[in-house]
């Protein structure tokens, strides 16, 4: 079985297989309509996918493209890589910003790039503190400066730092919440415009973390964000030892942006490229 869902979506596998054994070949609408619920879609989502069953008879092949359909949007294309690659993080405080970021981190130098961290929530201290303490950790340098100073200078100074450096990667960490939902948008855009400023074409890609515990809520978040700087991409946090597999299928399909990874633990390690067909041959096989 596919590695993260056995760690982390388990026991969503198995409320789906405890409605659909993998014996039984054909299934009603209604026992369609409760292996979605049991595997913790939003019950909007599995509304329009039975609005669109036309047939009596559903086999696991149609229950498969269905699932499948809702993560249209999930595939993910590789922007042209530029050194320094430059990724903005986005996303409410406490969804895993600081976490993901470590993990992407450890995960670049692994494939033996050289990565440096921008400490870009210049509003939390906490969030300059943890940074740079995963920093010290995976023995990667960090730019930073006093809390309340401007992000968008953290953020000239990190690339600045890693063109003259020879660096691959930055990752630049970026506020959840300011006084307003205004002054983050200006920030944001802000810090955007600084990027390129810094590096033409920067930031190369913006990634929006969402916590994937938090169903709807983190479904209008997400929205908010992407009209605030516009999303690249997703990484959900918080898929283990839950049974909230399902968010995954809502999540992708209310905001139609593709899936990279998935958080499967506190852990540097615990991050996992999202493959869509592992994902739902996983879940039903
Ligand atoms: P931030 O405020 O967005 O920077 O969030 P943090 O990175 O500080 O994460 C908030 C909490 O969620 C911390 O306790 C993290 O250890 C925890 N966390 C982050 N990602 C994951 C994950 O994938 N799984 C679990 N179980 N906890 C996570």
């Amino acid at each position: 079985m596919f590695g993260f869902i056995k760690k982390s979506l388990n026991k969503t596998a198995e409320a789906i297989k405890s409605v659909a054994p993998k014996k039984k070949i054909t299934f009603t609408k209604d026992e369609i309509e409760d292996i979605l619920l049991e595997a913790d879609v939003e019950y909007d989502l599995v509304e329009i996918i039975m609005e669109q069953t036309y047939q009596e008879k559903i086999t696991r092949e149609i229950l498969r493209s269905k699932l499948l359909a809702t993560l249209a949007y999930t595939e993910y294309k590789e922007p042209e890589y530029t050194a320094p690659f430059v990724e903005l993080i986005v996303g409410v405080n406490g969804a895993g910003k600081t976490t993901t970021i470590s993990k992407l981190a450890q995960r670049y130098k692994n494939e033996g790039k050289k990565v440096m961290l921008g400490a870009g929530d210049t509003f939390r201290a906490a969030a300059i503190e943890q940074l740079t303490l995963w920093a010290k950790r995976l023995d990667i340098p960090i730019i930073s400066s006093k809390q309340g100073h401007d992000p968008s200078a953290v953020a000239y100074d990190t690339i600045d730092s890693a063109k003259s450096k020879g660096y691959d990667h930055v990752i630049i960490d970026t506020a959840g919440r300011l006084h307003t939902q205004t002054n983050l948008a200006n920030e944001l855009k802000k810090i955007n415009r600084i990027c390129d400023k810094a590096h033409s074409g920067a930031p190369h890609r913006t990634l929006l973390i969402i916590d994937g515990t938090q169903g709807n809520s983190a479904i209008n978040q997400a929205k908010a964000f992407n009209e605030m700087v516009g999303i690249d991409g997703i990484i959900i946090t918080k898929l283990d030892g839950t049974a909230k597999g399902g968010s995954i299928f809502s999540i992708a399909y209310a905001l139609e942006l593709p899936i990279l990874y998935v958080g499967t633990g506190e852990q540097p390690d615990d991050l996992t490229p999202f493959d869509k067909y592992e994902f739902v041959d996983g879940l039903l096989d």
